[in-house]
């Protein structure tokens, strides 16, 4: 009897030993003492703990007296804030930005360092999900998803242009159709596609069956006549449109439609799509009206009453913006995202040729800067205050990058994103709505993403400033958690030691 009793206290303390060993790799982890700020929850805000289990949310206490659970590592989170993991659903991960096609091609060294960073630039400012939007090079999203450490990545396979359209048009018409094989057939433009495309493959509802089959949650399409060189390119009828929502539809997939311009939208809108994955502006013949149109505004009703999905990609317009601006390169942030080489790169005269190409004339950077303030920003930030105003179901994406731009780098450009939606009059719980739960919801991960809920995945944010008061929360991160995965934000630095 005291043989046992002794093995007893024995056991006992063993146990109790093993609690007190704080172990990364402990698939229990208690992240205590921090402010629990939720989607679900933002009327109440409470101080409390979130128990970690196999990389799932298994216990959120709202209660700053709850007790630590056994067998748990504790993560001291003293007086931060802990929010859900960000998803950017508008990313183009293949494309490097700062570099042409043939200049990537031609620096592989840099371009290898710079996709080694790519997953990690994201975690660095919170990003645990993101959605590829046009699927072109399925070798780096493979490589993506085989990063030791690395967001979930989820996409819309081989994205659906019309034949000859935007954005095939920018490839010469030789090769163009090669790296889209979901374009949408064309009979009247039989004359300008290769024999070998039959029209039964390329029909709307054959490509979205590739997609579904290629592993999808989206489809994505195109209302794009064009611009500077490439203009009157040929577009879709709401016939063609309404067949890829039919398809879509049967196949459970999310229909966003690339349109920037009124009458995009409205194009958009008339076709039920799901989401609409840029900014208004274009406003075609209204381009000069300093207010909002009434066409416009019955328009954006329309947007809001159909609860579309509306990424305003502020960022598409301050990526051009960067190269006339002469404190994007300088900020601190931009050496958490770049390989050293390729900073230095984009900081060389030969690294800023895609402004030289966008301010053709040569005009200085002041009146470049006041052109886009007059104009090119001014109309998508009326469009979002308006949205902003009707509670507009945003959906938070970047559209990174957007173009072959420097001003576009992966995960800073979600937060310099925020602080433009800010600035057009978002507010700080509808831009943090939209980063979390809305695009759970949306693209249909609600049961496994966007809340800090039990049995969701354990892809978590920690902060030291409340990002329901200030847009510099999402820069004040300390650590991630991926899949329940402890994650110094530090670490993920592109200049980190670690
Ligand atoms: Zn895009």
């Amino acid at each position: 009897m005291k043989i046992f009793a002794i093995l007893f206290t024995l056991l006992v303390s063993a146990l109790a030993f093993a609690d007190s060993i704080p172990d990364q790799r402990a698939n229990r982890i208690w992240i205590a003492d921090v402010i629990i700020i939720s989607p679900e929850n933002l009327d109440h805000i409470a101080k409390g703990s979130v128990l970690i289990e196999n990389g799932r949310i298994a216990r959120v206490e709202r209660n700053a007296a709850a007790r630590i659970p056994a067998r748990a590592a504790v993560f001291d989170g003293k007086g931060q804030y802990l929010i859900p993991g960000l998803i950017d659903s508008h990313v183009h991960l293949a494309s490097v930005p700062g570099m042409s096609f043939d200049q990537s091609e031609g620096k592989p060294e840099m371009v290898k360092a710079y996709f080694k960073q790519l997953p990690r630039s994201y975690l660095y400012f919170g990003y645990t999900t993101l959605v590829d939007l046009a699927v072109v090079d399925q070798q780096v999203l493979d490589g993506f998803r085989q990063a030791p450490l690395h967001p979930d990545l989820y996409d819309c396979g081989g994205s659906l242009p019309f034949a000859n359209g935007y954005p095939m048009s920018f490839a010469p018409s030789a090769v163009r159709f090669k790296p889209f094989p979901n374009f949408i057939y064309d009979g009247k433009q039989a004359d300008r596609i290769p024999p070998e495309y039959k029209p039964e493959d390329h029909t709307p509802a054959a490509d979205v069956a590739r997609v579904k089959s290629s592993g999808g949650i989206c489809v994505k399409t195109y209302f794009e006549r064009g611009f500077a060189k490439d203009r009157n390119l040929p577009v879709m009828g709401p016939d063609v449109l309404a067949e890829i929502r039919k398809a879509a539809t049967q196949n459970g997939l999310v229909l966003m439609i690339h349109a920037n311009g009124f009458e995009a939208q409205k194009f958009a809108v008339d076709g039920d799509v799901d989401v609409i994955a840029h900014g208004m502006w274009h406003w075609g013949e209204l381009d000069k009206k300093t207010e909002l149109p009434d066409e416009i505004r019955r328009l954006l009703d329309r947007i809001v009453e159909k609860k579309i999905g509306y990424q305003p990609t502020m960022q598409v317009l301050y990526g051009e913006v960067a190269y006339f601006d002469p404190e994007y390169l300088q900020m601190d942030a931009v050496t958490k995202v770049t390989p050293k080489e390729m900073l230095e790169w984009f900081n060389s005269p030969a690294g800023k040729w895609f402004g030289r190409e966008i301010n053709e004339e040569g005009a200085p950077d002041a009146a470049m800067l006041k052109d886009y303030q007059q104009n090119w920003l001014r109309r998508p930030q009326q469009v979002v205050a308006y949205l902003a105003g009707k509670d507009a179901n945003f959906v938070f994406g970047t559209d990174t990058p957007s173009a072959p731009t420097y001003g576009n780098l992966p995960g800073l450009n979600g937060y310099l994103e925020m602080k433009q939606l800010q600035k057009a009059g978002m507010s700080l719980a509808q831009i943090f709505r939209a980063a979390t739960i809305n695009n759970a919801r949306e693209f249909k991960m609600e049961s496994q993403l966007g809340s800090i809920e039990p049995g969701k995945i354990a892809n978590l944010v920690l902060m030291k400033k409340s990002p329901l008061e200030t847009v510099d929360a999402y820069d004040s991160i300390t650590t991630v958690w991926v899949h329940g995965k402890t994650v110094p934000r530090d670490s993920l630095a592109a200049n980190s030691s670690r």
